[in-house]
């Protein structure tokens, strides 16, 4: 008879099968409402399951993040069982588990729209509330696919049919519908008090594009209706802040579909683009990187030295040249990474032991294919701008080189106002090149370095690329959501799969650690998120236009253009904006536009050689001289406020 351990180690002993359900009743009455699942030696079970033997077992509530999942995924089949109630033609395909919530991928011969959602939405909300129980029942495939034939569900018929044998399936009946799954879900519907649905979109079977079109319906659903506003709330602002409506609305960059995921950089993204260079480009400077430039086509012959050829393949745009004489076809790649071409910089000329570490960096423009569909603004593109290095070292010198350059990446990031980041190691996975030793020497350099700066940091085990450990960098935002950007990766094997080399102190010849690193990622991702977490009001240094100077009438348009020359001339990002209107509306219009500074000349200031000036947020700096605008705004960018 079952003898059950719970996670204080104490032991509760029954004198028959038992389902988790049960137990929890039996420890607390509290806790069997909460109880949404279990989790048996470690394997989350239906809390209807049933406990022959002997077993560990922990509770799962709803505030457990496996739990909340469960609630989520319990979610989806009660969208589809309100979804079936009012139009019994939908066909349901998958609806899985995502970040924050649910999708349910369905046919229906109707395009839903927001009213429709409102409408299913709310038969959830009764549904729900009638707290009816979930019947878990395991079936053969055969009874499976059955089931779903009976019911018309074609696309459940296929899925069934491609569960492997020895796997259990089950079906779980919520009243009139049946849905498949893995599990767990809940037992009742009582735990579903907080979702709502979220919009629709277009997705395919499978994610297959030779496959039909289905309409994709998200949701989102939590632990209980604080968590629920919350998250609504956030998304709402992420919505205001989202980097591609302030793209358009602050006119900083485009894109169009003759060339998909790349981005057109306007005038004033572009000045974005370079202040956030120039700035990369000076601290690396002081942590003494090289700069090195290399090209962007090269030949395939090096890609297939580099293994990229091999394995990478599909996401490398590939281009044929014919060489005017030799009446031959080349074959290239738009480079996907910078990396091979950095050990040809490195391969030139002898390098000794004295030479390492030997860092160098370049803002090299990569290239790779991704899936239209997974296109999403500055976020995800096809083309793209690393800021990337690379440090060649011996294995001794790993240590310092991380504790180096986590220090430069934690002054970035600060400059940049993200305070907080998380640091996660990725250690040795199961098919991995190199030997023990090294492996263990690197892991624990890594390690080290981190400690010795006192920072916190997430071991992932069995996570890290298979020619080394790595070290991942997450940034969080001002609405707490996570960036991953920097990365520094240790790697035992290009060097030698490109025969790099230097002498030791021994003269004997050795190939260096190759250590992939960037701050920032891309240029292009980071701006993104950059805009987002200052919801389009980027600090002065950053901002596009750093000062507009607004006359107020005619008489002062050939005084404000001389200022805007004498500003321009101070290295001071100025505009001024003579259009013939209303004063009033100008400030609102440059308000709109998010720039720090803006500096108003009537007659008074011009007759006093002065300006008014107003910084973002309406807050009145009052008149004073050219010079001292520009010392105050010098100085600000400076210290990069
Ligand atoms: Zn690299």
């Amino acid at each position: 008879m079952p003898q059950i351990t719970l996670p204080d180690k104490s032991i509760r002993e029954f004198d028959q099968p038992i389902t988790v359900d049960e137990v929890a009743k039996d420890i607390g009455s509290g806790l069997a409402k909460a109880t949404v699942a279990g989790k048996v030696n470690g394997n989350l079970v239906d809390a209807s399951d049933l406990i022959s033997e002997d077993c560990n077992l922990e509770i799962v509530t709803i505030n457990d993040p496996e739990g909340l999942e469960i609630v989520r995924h319990s979610c989806a089949h009660l969208f589809a069982h309100a979804l079936k109630q009012i139009h019994p033609t939908a066909q349901m395909a998958i609806g899985p588990v995502i970040k924050d919530g649910f999708y349910y991928d369905i046919k229906l011969d109707k395009s839903l729209s927001d009213d429709d959602l409102v409408e299913i939405e709310k038969r959830m909300k009764q549904l729900a509330k009638t707290k009816y129980d979930v019947v878990k029942e395991v079936v053969t495939k055969e009874k499976a696919v059955n089931t779903f034939e009976e019911r018309n569900e074609p696309f459940k018929v296929t899925l069934a049919q491609e569960i492997p044998e020895e796997e259990i399936i089950a079906l779980y009946h919520h009243e009139e519908y049946i849905d498949m799954c893995r599990g767990p879900h809940v037992t009742n519907m009582r735990h579903l008090k907080a979702f709502k649905l979220m919009r629709i979109s277009g997705a395919y079977w499978k994610g297959n594009s030779k496959n039909e079109m289905l309409q994709r319906i998200y949701g989102t659903a939590w632990p209980n209706s604080k968590d629920l506003e919350d998250y609504l709330t956030q998304q709402e602002e992420a919505e205001k802040r989202d980097h591609r409506k302030l793209g358009r609305q602050l006119d900083l960059f485009h894109f169009q579909e003759e060339a998909p995921g790349m981005v057109f950089w306007h005038p004033k993204g572009w000045a974005i683009y370079s202040a956030l260079k120039d700035f990369i480009k000076t601290k690396q400077d002081e942590y003494d990187y090289q700069e090195i430039n290399t090209p962007q086509i090269v030949d395939r012959k090096l890609w297939e030295a580099s293994g990229h050829w091999d394995k990478y393949r599909e996401n490398m745009f590939i281009t044929e040249i014919d060489e005017d004489h030799a009446n031959e076809k080349r074959t290239n790649a738009l480079k996907p990474m910078n990396c091979p071409c950095h050990v040809q910089v490195f391969n030139q000329g002898l390098r000794s032991y004295r030479d390492l570490p030997l860092r160098l960096s370049e803002f090299g423009s990569c290239h790779r294919y991704e899936a239209s569909g997974t296109l999403h603004g500055l976020m995800r593109v096809r083309g793209f701008t690393q800021d990337d290095g690379h440090i060649f070292c011996t294995e001794d010198q790993i240590q310092d080189e991380t504790r180096q350059f986590i220090e430069l990446l934690s002054d970035i990031y600060s400059t940049l106002g993200f305070d907080n980041f998380e640091i996660k190691l990725s250690t040795r996975p199961e098919v991995r090149a190199g030997s023990e030793e090294v492996w263990d020497k690197a892991e624990l350099a890594l390690e080290n370095a981190i400690k010795n700066l006192n920072l916190p940091y997430e071991i992932v085990e069995g996570d890290g690329a298979f020619y080394g450990p790595k070290l991942d960098f997450v940034l969080i935002d001002a609405l707490g959501r996570d960036w991953q950007c920097g990365t520094f990766q240790a790697d035992f094997i290009l060097p030698e799969r490109l025969d790099a080399k230097f002498v030791g102190s021994d003269s004997e010849r050795y190939n260096p650690v190759m250590i992939h690193r960037a701050v920032l990622g891309s240029f292009e991702r980071f701006i993104g998120v950059l805009i987002e977490h200052y919801g389009g009001a980027l600090p002065a240094w950053l901002s596009p236009i750093q000062a507009e100077i607004l006359n107020i009438t005619d008489k002062q348009a050939d005084y404000c253009q001389n200022l805007a020359n004498l500003l321009k001339k101070s290295g001071i990002r100025a505009h001024s904006d003579l259009r013939n209107e209303k004063i009033t509306y100008k400030i609102r219009d440059h308000s709109l536009q998010k720039t720090p500074f803006l500096l108003i000349a009537g007659n008074r200031e011009m007759e006093n050689n002065t300006i008014s000036v107003r910084a973002r947020g309406g807050e009145d700096l009052g008149e004073m001289s050219i010079d001292d605008f520009i010392h105050m705004l010098q100085q600000t960018v400076q210290e990069k406020k």
